[in-house]
Formats: C-alpha cells, structure tokens, sequence
C-alpha cells in the first residue's frame, strides 16, 4: 500500500480534541498509517488520549513530533496555526504533506505559508463534519463517513506542480480512505461557502440564546423550563466550543460581514412581511426554506428527526 492508495507510513496529527481526536480514530479503522503519532500542548490531553488508545506515540513537542511524518495534521483552533506552524518548521521531513482541518482557509494559508519551508507541500483541508463536544473522548471513527472534506491547494505554489498533484492526489485517497467524499475549491471560495452554510448559523444561535438569557421578564429559568424544539437545537450548537468559534469570526472577518448584511436585509423583509400581514410572502419564504431540507436529507447531508443532534457541519 501507497500514498497513491491513501495509506501513509508516518503521521502526525497536532491537537488531540474532537477532530484530531476522530481522524487518529479514523485512521485506526482504515489501517491509513504504519505509524501514528498524537502531539498536543497539554500533558493532560495527551495523557487522555493515551489513556483512549489513540495513536502508537504520544508526543507534546510539536517539533519532535512531526520528525520523519510523511503527513502532519493540524487540528489546533485557527488562532493556534502559526504558532504550531513556526513551533515545527524545524522538524519536517522534505516532501512531507502538511495540512489542517480549520474551519477557515485563507486566514490559515496566511499564517502557515511563511513560517514553513520551501521543500514540503501545504494542502490546507477542511473536513465539514463536527459536533459541539471538544476534547479526545468526544471523538468517533465514523464522524467523516459520507461528509464533505474540502481541500483548498494553493494556485501559485512555487513547488514542483507534478509533485503538488501526487501530494493533491495522495491527500484526497487518504481522505476517501477515512469514509469521506472529497471537493477541491480555492481558500476564498471556502470561506464565502462557509460564511452562509456554517458560520453566520452559530452566530445566530450564539445570538438568540445570548438574547433569551438577557430577557429580564421571561426568567432565566422559564427559558430552559419551556425551551421548544426550535430554541433547544439553538442551544446545542451555541453550545460550541468557545474558542474555535472566536478564531473562525476573527479569521473570516470579510466573508461572514457580507453574508450578515444580506441576512440583515432579508430579515427587514420578513419583519415588514409580519408588520403588514403578509402572509403570502412568510407562505412561500417558509415552503422554500423547507424544500431545501428535503434536498439535504435527500443528499444525504443529515439523518432526518431521529439523530438530528448526532453530526452538524462545521
Ligand atoms: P478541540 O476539541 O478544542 O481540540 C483542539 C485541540 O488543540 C485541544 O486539545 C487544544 O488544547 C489543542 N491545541 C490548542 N492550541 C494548541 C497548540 N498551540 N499546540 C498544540 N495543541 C494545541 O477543537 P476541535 O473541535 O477538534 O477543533 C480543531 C480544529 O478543527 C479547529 O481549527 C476547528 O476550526 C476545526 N473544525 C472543528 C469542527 C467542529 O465541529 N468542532 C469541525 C470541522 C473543523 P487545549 O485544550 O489545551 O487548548
């Protein structure tokens, strides 16, 4: 077995939480690696990882960690990227395939392209499967069975472009290895994507629960005594990790304030629509929006009622 066929002798993957935590598990099941390594700047995560059965090596120098990997994953918060890029710049093997997961791709290309060397490959990726749990043991092996992993290749990379593409092709076998299909776009495509699909939704929700426990009137504890199905999904994702979701609107800054401004016009609309008792407009707003969840359940992007809570894309 080959990089061609998605199997890799050495890898490293750097930050042992949900995601870095579910690809070591992953890799696991699809015997993608000879050699396993889990890095990560907390003993106590490493220690629980460890604890899990994660990886063969459990290392917390990310420059140790990436010696001899053939491929380096980063599953560190988007902020984390150039720090643990400048920690092991100093370590990687030529020809060594280094990638990420984070939920924004240009702002990381920034960040990792100085501070790596000339002689390694980077392949920015993000895999669009998630949950709002962090940390090794909210982790699972089948989080990427049939999600999206989106890999953003730089257009004017300056390595040899016959290289780039094996690199390319062995990042995406490996990738489909895991259980994942995979698409290939640009940094800045990504980013307007995942703007309107996943970023401005957790500012929503991150807003209306904000909302809800300011009220003074509705008490605190009448809004989680009579929370409806609706606020309840809310909270579940507004219940996602702190940190990550700071860095994703620090970092996609331009992307999200667009699509804010045109959900902003939209919702003056519909407020007009309820002020003047527009039904036919909120009519056929509402029969839109719900074609649209047929054709993701249909496309296979979310089970229906039953698991809703299981997967979201992130
Ligand atoms: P997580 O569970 O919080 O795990 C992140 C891990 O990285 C933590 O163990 C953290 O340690 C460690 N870390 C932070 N800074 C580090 C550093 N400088 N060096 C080494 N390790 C470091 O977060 P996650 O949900 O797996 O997210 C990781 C990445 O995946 C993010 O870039 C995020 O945007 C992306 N992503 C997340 C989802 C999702 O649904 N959660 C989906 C797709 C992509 P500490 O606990 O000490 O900070």
């Amino acid at each position: 077995m080959s990089e061609a066929a998605g199997v890799f002798g050495r890898i490293t993957i750097i930050g042992a939480g949900l995601i870095g935590s579910s690809i070591a598990r992953a890799v696991r099941r699809a015997h993608a690696a000879d050699v396993l390594v889990l890095a990560d700047a907390q003993e106590a995560v490493l220690a629980e990882a460890k604890g899990l059965g994660l990886a063969d090596t459990y290392i917390s120098s990310v420059a140790e960690a990436v010696v001899d990997a053939d491929l380096i994953i980063l599953a560190v918060p988007v902020g984390a990227m150039a720090a643990v890029g400048a920690a092991m710049a100093s370590g990687l093997k030529a020809g060594a395939i280094i990638s990420d997961v984070g939920s924004v791709k240009a702002s990381v290309v920034k960040a990792l392209l100085p501070v790596l060397p000339d002689n390694v490959h980077l392949i920015p990726g993000h895999p669009v499967a998630g949950t709002e749990q962090s940390g090794p043991d909210a982790g699972f092996a089948s989080l990427f069975d049939d999600r999206w992993v989106i890999l953003t290749p730089l257009e004017d990379a300056d390595q040899n472009k016959d290289a780039d593409q094996s690199k390319l092709g062995a990042l995406s076998a490996f990738w489909t290895k895991l259980g994942s299909r995979v698409e290939i776009m640009t940094p800045e495509h990504h980013d307007l994507v995942l703007a309107i699909t996943s970023h401005v939704p957790h500012l929503i929700a991150y807003n209306i629960v904000g909302t809800a426990s300011d009220l003074e009137e509705v008490t605190r504890s009448e809004v989680i005594k009579y929370s409806a199905g609706g606020f309840r999904d809310f909270t579940r994702i507004a219940a996602s990790d702190p940190t990550m979701w700071r860095d994703v609107f620090l970092n996609n800054k331009d992307a999200v304030l667009e699509m804010l401004g045109r959900f902003s016009e939209d919702l003056t609309a519909l407020q007009r629509a309820i002020r003047w008792g527009d039904g036919d407009a909120l009519f056929e707003l509402f029969a839109r929006t719900r074609g649209i969840r047929r054709r993701i359940v249909d496309a296979g992007q979310d089970e229906a009622v039953a698991d809703f809570g299981r997967h979201h894309e992130d």
